[in-house]
């Protein structure tokens, strides 16, 4: 531990915490701390999208924001979506000024990829290595030269707050030690809530129970009923299992066919799987599984073989990963399915990033509205950035002058409540909160969740009790939720007409 004061502290050392850091710097911020755990999902970002000007496919901010209300389900929250795309630009000459680069077409032009839920190419990406690594291997150096102190191995497990404002996140070091810091501006940036669910793409650093930390501070979650599917994560072989198959890869040519041989797509979008959500995707996967036509470990092929291997090779994680399993993309065909990989939904912020706790912000994936009931591929590394970027924005122009406060440490640890609690609250999310949702499944697993979260056994292990109270929250959400939307699918109320909840705010 270095200090225990800071101007702004950084929860989260993702893609998200980079852009608002970043951006903090060029506006002469001092005294920026981050304190996070290791680097999230943010390794693994292939695609990060950007409207450039003068692109050969006429795109437009405009174009950008209807695709991302259509992917959302028409229930972003508009003036975010807005705010996001009128300033696209604006995140990716950010990234530049730190030094970020993107693979190049032969002409010298940026190179574009066409993904899922995208009327046109608008995906930036590198073609050596994942992007989301070379931004990680560049901003950590050149924001700690400008002074960003990072504290790794180092957990938020409770925002300090009091009378609707923050002041301070108690810490847990990896060597088990506990202290607050304090500042009165905190930013979450801890990424996602998919770890609440058994088998997920996510890494194990963001555990979800983020959720509860931020309720049990006095913040609003909005659209966390909202789980995110990747529609094409690799099943088959065992050593490859978990790797997205990425979506621009229907882009370059891919097609999916189910065990009968048929490109099934086609029937519910004839123009071609390029650029078809993900939801769609989604569900047309699981009906052929469901009908009898799925592949032997329960998904459908993707098949790539008639892709150039030097296009393949653009994408060497992928491609790297599947040769090294036995597997020839240029061969055969690949067992691919959909696995929980991202969240929608989290912190209820407005135009600053800001959320209902005066001073405590919150951006990237730890934030929801921005995409809806579902978010376009790519998109969830373009809103990091760009909602980082205006965060720090706000920030910046705020005078976030607190007097401080001392709060005394108050963390439980008990090992064997985790490991008695956990595995099956965990089974109960994945059992009640998957595609297919019903209300009286909801209701008794609310039932189960407000006993245990009352419990004081539970209440000996914080952690336990978080996660109990995190999978509670989804569930109180997606019961508010009546009629299906995104990727889920509510089969009590299959015709449900009535007037919906534009956002779900609890
Ligand atoms: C396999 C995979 C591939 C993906 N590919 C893409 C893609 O190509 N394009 C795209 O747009 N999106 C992609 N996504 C989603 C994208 O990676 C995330 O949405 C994005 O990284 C979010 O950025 P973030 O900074 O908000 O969070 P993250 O990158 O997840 O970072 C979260 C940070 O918070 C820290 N943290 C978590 N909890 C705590 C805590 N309690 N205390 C302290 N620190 C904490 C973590 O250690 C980490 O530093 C992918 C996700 C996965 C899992």
């Amino acid at each position: 531990m270095r200090g225990n004061k800071y101007n702004v502290i950084i929860i989260g050392s993702g893609l998200a915490a980079f852009a608002t850091a970043a951006r903090l710097c060029e506006l002469g911020i001092r005294g920026v701390a981050i304190y996070a755990k290791s680097y999230g999902a943010t390794p693994y970002v292939a695609a990060i999208n950007f409207v450039l000007p003068e692109n050969k496919y006429g795109d437009t901010p405009e174009r950008y924001f209807e695709d991302m209300m259509r992917a959302g389900y028409e229930i972003n929250n508009e003036r975010l979506v807005k705010e996001m795309t009128a300033n696209t630009l604006r995140g990716y000459e950010l990234l530049r000024r730190w030094d970020i680069e993107f693979a190049k077409e032969k002409d010298g032009s940026i190179k574009l990829r066409h993904l899922s839920g995208h009327t046109n190419p608008r995906s930036l990406c590198c073609t050596t290595e994942l992007i989301g690594a070379q931004i990680i291997r560049k901003m950590v150096k050149k924001l700690d030269n400008n002074g960003v102190e990072f504290h790794f191995g180092c957990e938020c497990v409770k925002v300090l707050t009091e009378n609707g404002r923050v002041y301070g996140i108690t810490v847990k070091e990896d060597d088990g030690s506990l202290y607050n810091v304090y500042s009165p501006t905190i930013v979450a940036a801890w990424g996602g809530a998919g770890n609440l669910f058994g088998k997920s793409t996510y890494p194990p650093d963001v555990k979800g129970n983020t959720l509860a930390i931020a309720w049990e501070a006095g913040a609003k979650l909005v659209d966390i009923e909202f789980l995110e599917y990747e529609p094409m994560v690799v099943i088959s072989p065992k050593g490859a299992v978990g790797e997205p198959c990425p979506t621009a890869m229907l882009g370059e040519g891919a097609y999916l066919l189910n065990s009968e041989g048929e490109r099934f797509m086609l029937k519910v979008r004839p123009q071609g799987e390029a650029g078809s959500p993900k939801t769609l995707i989604n569900r047309e996967i699981w009906k052929q599984v469901e009908n009898g036509k799925g592949s032997p470990h329960g998904g459908v092929f993707v098949d790539l073989r008639h892709i150039s291997p030097e296009v393949l090779k653009t994408y060497p994680w992928f491609y790297n990963r599947l040769m090294e399993n036995g597997v020839d993309p240029n061969r055969e065909l690949i067992e691919v399915g959909p696995m929980a990989h991202s969240f929608s939904g989290g912190i209820y912020v407005n135009e600053d990033y800001e959320s209902t706790i005066e001073g405590f912000y919150a951006v990237g994936e730890a934030c929801g509205g921005v995409h809806g009931a579902c978010r376009c591929a790519g998109n969830a590394a373009s809103q990091a950035t760009l909602s980082g970027l205006l965060c720090a924005e706000s920030i910046a122009k705020k005078n976030n002058e607190t007097a401080l406060r001392e709060f005394p440490v108050d963390y439980s640890e008990d090992r064997s409540i985790f490991e008695k609690y956990v595995p099956q609250v965990r089974e109960l999310a994945v059992n009640v909160l998957g595609i297919y949702r019903k209300g009286m499944d909801l209701e008794r697993a609310l039932g189960i969740l407000t006993e245990l979260s009352d419990k004081n056994e539970v209440k000996k292990d914080t952690e336990t009790h978080q996660i109990v109270v995190s999978i509670l929250l989804m569930v109180r959400a997606a019961l508010l939720r009546k009629e299906s939307r995104g990727t889920h699918m509510r089969i009590d109320y299959p015709d449900m007409k009535e007037e919906f909840a534009k956002e779900i705010i609890i």
